[in-house]
């Protein structure tokens, strides 16, 4: 087992991770920018070294001083929670030629992954349903026209090299595909610094459905069954739970046992989550995250396992704690992301924070680092906690929810705590009737 974690992240990530490494009698070096020199993490950590300005490029995104803060602490391994690098093959392989551990799967499975096309291939070799589409990279009008009269109208043109919800167009006709491919091809060659597009079906209404799952790097896969995360607004995850509402238990079963062969066989080492599209009873395949993910404690909730410890282990060479048949699921989880922005226009309302209280009771987590007094950064994004309810059913949980949502306090700014008083109340939420569009629908219509 590790001595000590560096954790190369900040806010309530860096706090979740923190905890794990407590838990597991392992010490903690956090890095910081000197905006968060007055986060919670990193007064919690066991030593702290500040590695540059706010701007994420120069801090938190700087692979040199992130090494050299692992040399000057003697730090074994590194943790680096979700976004900044923690998708980066880079760091990764720069990480191993220092002989620290990168806590993640290898730098060439990363490589792999964060190339659409490359990523939509593997899984298809794998046995993973996908989107039907072109087979690789679309550079002439004429292959496009023909592919696209052949999956049918409308399509939807993607950059290979996207992420983030960037770089789509979709196409109803032949006259937008056209105009869809220039502009596609051209913005991700400015954004992306790669021009390569691909074409697929544009599914009408989908569910966003993605299965947890884990490989311990010596050929074993599991899945930790999958999490409903459609309430998006810009492609942005607003509310997630687990399971999902649209799935019986042998699609469930069937989606799972698919991902988690395909982890075996990949060989792959540490978290990832399988993103799906669900329409009409099928699965459609759509990326795959090589990462810790922000609603990962939903499905700790309803199977009881601490996700992080099981990413240490793993990257330790200790292995999964659990079997696929230890794997349990119990009840329903739904997570609210609370984000320092107004809840209508959703614009970033960073500053201090004069009062915080979080709710309690059974059932209920909140994964935050802010507190009473704490002065939000303008340089990061708006995350400042995540609340996460269990009950025994979808309606048990609802009714937490809702009673959690009531006590919850966050004064001096504003937050997206509203949005989700709303939406606990709304009834195709409370049936669990909703598929990817249905937020953004219901939000152009309270305008
Ligand atoms: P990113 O890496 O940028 O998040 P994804 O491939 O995961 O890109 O797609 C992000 C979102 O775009 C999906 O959650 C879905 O809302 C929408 N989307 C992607 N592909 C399709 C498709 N073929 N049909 C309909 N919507 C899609």
């Amino acid at each position: 087992m590790f001595q000590k974690i560096l954790i190369a992240n900040r806010g309530e990530i860096a706090l979740r991770v923190l905890r794990a490494c407590k838990e597991l009698g392992i010490q903690t070096v956090v890095v910081h920018s000197t905006a968060d020199a007055d986060a919670m993490h990193v007064r919690l950590a066991d030593e702290s070294v500040c590695i540059g300005p706010p701007p994420s490029r120069d801090s938190y995104l700087n692979i040199h001083q992130i090494v050299a803060a692992c040399e000057i602490t003697g730090a074994d391994a590194v943790h680096p929670g979700y976004g900044f690098l923690s998708e980066n093959a880079k760091f990764a392989d720069i990480l191993a030629a220092h002989n620290i551990t990168f806590i993640g799967p290898s730098g060439d499975h990363i490589r792999i992954m964060g190339d659409k096309i490359e990523a939509k291939r593997t899984a298809k070799r794998l046995g993973i349903p996908v989107v039907p589409g072109s087979d690789g990279a679309v550079t002439e009008e004429k292959e496009a026209k023909r592919i696209a009269a052949e999956i049918g109208y409308p399509v939807i043109i993607k950059a290979s090299a996207g992420g983030g919800g960037r770089g789509m167009k979709v196409a109803r006709s032949e006259v937008d595909l056209e105009v869809a491919l220039q502009t596609a091809r051209s913005e991700a060659g400015a954004a992306f610094g790669d021009d390569a597009v691909y074409i697929e079906k544009y599914l009408q209404k989908p569910r966003h459905i993605e299965v947890q799952v884990f490989g311990d790097g010596a050929g074993h896969g599991v899945h930790f069954g999958e999490r409903d995360c459609s309430l998006q607004r810009r492609h942005q995850k607003v509310w997630e739970e687990a399971p999902s509402p649209a799935l019986n238990a042998e699609e469930r079963a069937y989606i799972g046992g698919v991902c988690a062969r395909a982890i075996a066989d990949l060989g792959y080492s540490g978290a990832g989550t399988i993103e799906f599209l669900y329409e009409n009873g099928e699965f459609y395949f759509i990326e795959m995250n090589t990462r810790l993910q922000v609603e990962h404690p939903v499905t700790e909730a309803i199977t009881g396992i601490d996700l992080v410890h099981e990413q240490i282990r793993v990257a330790s060479g200790a292995g999964l704690s659990v079997r696929q048949e230890d794997i349990r699921f119990l009840g329903h989880a739904i997570e609210c992301r609370i984000n320092a922005e107004d809840p209508r226009t959703f614009t970033p309302s960073p500053g201090t924070i004069t009062h915080f209280h979080t709710p309690g009771g059974l059932g209920i987590r909140v994964d935050s680092g802010v507190y009473s007094g704490y002065k939000i950064p303008p340089y990061y994004d708006s995350l400042i906690g995540k609340l996460i309810v269990h009950g025994r059913n979808r309606v048990e949980c609802m009714m937490r929810l809702r009673r959690a949502l009531d006590e919850f306090v966050v004064d001096g700014i504003k937050t997206t705590l509203p949005l989700f008083r709303d939406l606990v109340g709304n009834a195709d939420i409370a049936n669990g009737d909703y598929d990817i569009h249905w937020l953004e629908k219901y939000l152009a219509k309270e305008d």
